[in-house]
């Protein structure tokens, strides 16, 4: 889950890192009483849940409370990427000397966070990691000790920053990390973190991802999402308590247990990716599969133009295979679908479950008795179909 901007550095305040005092507007009117507010030079800055905002136009500097107002005006109900700005964020301007960058993230591969930080900060990390690896600085943390302010040292010292700043940069460094890890956060970035006229850090932008597996600990960020920039189906799938990631493929996963759905996933890609042919999403339909379940899945994976065929791989435990099987004849009956749907069941009665699917005579139902048999058929399926 991705906070705003606004919502990033109200944040990393309450860790006592120093950003601007601003403010956030909805409407032109309410920018300018800000404008006014904080009276002298303001930054007009979209809240959207997209990257390189500065470079679409999404933020700008404006002079005086009038001009705030008419920069507002322009902001509020752009298009950034596909994405309405419904707000903006009016900041007092920095005099910015020096941006630097300062991030902290999962790295996945050491199972550490992994501080990165470089006096080349403003641009893109992408970029910057492209074009000049040697200029970031990184950093790795044990979880279990925490940072350690040796670490603080050393980084400061390691990306050239001039000694007088190593005391407030080891304090929002501190800060940072601490609201990483209490906030359950996949990424927490300043970008820039200004060196001002005044020769003192400041966090001008701030972008803060929170795992979502850790949502149900976190009532206060949870209250704050934002949904506008997630695609519509994962959305309906989210209030539906089904676990559902787009993916760009043809064949769409039904499947319960998610080691089970990464293996189905697997398994279309083995047989179909010489034809260009993939999963076309991550599903974990979880427990029970009731027939209202099914189809609210099915109408899910079905939202996707891109599926060109459905396969259905359920491992009967508790979930009995006569049950899913029953859901999923309700739920062809209501969706009617017109792609063909290949259906492996396993486990508790599915030898029950494949008779019902049988009797029904639907012929784009097709039975498949391993999950081999079942990748296959669905890429023949889609091949068919093209
Ligand atoms: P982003 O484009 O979404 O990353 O938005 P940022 O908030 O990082 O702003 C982009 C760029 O605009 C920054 O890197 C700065 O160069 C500039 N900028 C933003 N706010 C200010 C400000 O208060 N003062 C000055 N001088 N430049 C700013
Ligand atoms: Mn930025």
């Amino acid at each position: 889950m991705k906070l705003h901007e606004f919502q990033s550095k109200f944040l990393f305040q309450d860790y006592g890192i120093p950003i601007p005092q601003g403010k956030v507007a909805a409407s032109p009117a309410e920018a300018y009483d800000i404008a006014r507010e904080l009276g002298g030079v303001v930054v007009i800055k979209a809240q959207a849940h997209v990257g390189g905002r500065g470079k679409a136009g999404g933020v700008k500097v404006a002079r005086n409370a009038d001009e705030a107002k008419r920069h507002a005006e322009d902001i509020l109900g752009m298009d950034i990427k596909g994405l309405t700005v419904e707000r903006v964020l009016v900041d007092p301007a920095a005099d910015i000397q020096q941006e630097i960058y300062l991030a902290i993230t999962n790295d996945r591969g050491a199972g550490k966070p992994l501080i990165m930080t470089s006096m080349e900060g403003g641009m893109d990390i992408e970029e910057l990691n492209r074009d000049r690896p040697d200029a970031i600085v990184r950093e790795h943390v044990d979880p279990l000790m925490g940072l350690q302010d040796f670490q603080k040292t050393n980084i400061a010292s390691a990306m050239g920053l001039p000694r007088a700043l190593w005391r407030s940069f080891g304090l929002i460094l501190g800060g940072l990390y601490q609201c990483y890890s209490e906030s359950d956060a996949e990424l927490a970035e300043i970008n820039p973190l200004a060196v001002t006229g005044a020769g003192e850090l400041l966090a001008v932008d701030g972008k803060v991802i929170i795992d979502d597996n850790a949502l149900f600990r976190q009532p206060a960020l949870t209250a704050a999402r934002d949904t506008s920039g997630e695609p519509e189906s994962e959305k309906r799938a989210r209030e539906a308590g089904i676990t559902y990631i787009k993916l760009d493929g043809q064949i769409g996963c039904m499947v319960n247990g998610a080691g089970l759905a990464m293996t189905t996933m697997d398994m279309t890609k083995l047989y179909g990716d010489d034809a260009g042919i993939g999963p076309a999403n991550f599903l974990d339909i979880g427990g029970g599969a009731s027939p209202e379940q099914v189809a609210a899945a099915l109408r899910i994976i079905l939202s996707d133009d891109n599926v060109k065929c459905v396969l259905f791989n359920i491992f009967g435990g508790i979930t009995r295979c006569d049950e899913v099987a029953n859901g999923i004849l309700t739920a062809y009956n209501e969706v009617k679908p017109d792609v063909p749907m290949v259906i492996r069941l396993q486990g508790t009665n599915a030898a029950e479950g494949n008779r019902i699917i049988g009797d029904a005579r639907i012929p784009k139902l097709i039975s498949a008795e391993t999950l081999t048999e079942a990748a296959q058929r669905a890429v023949a399926a889609v091949k068919e179909g093209a």
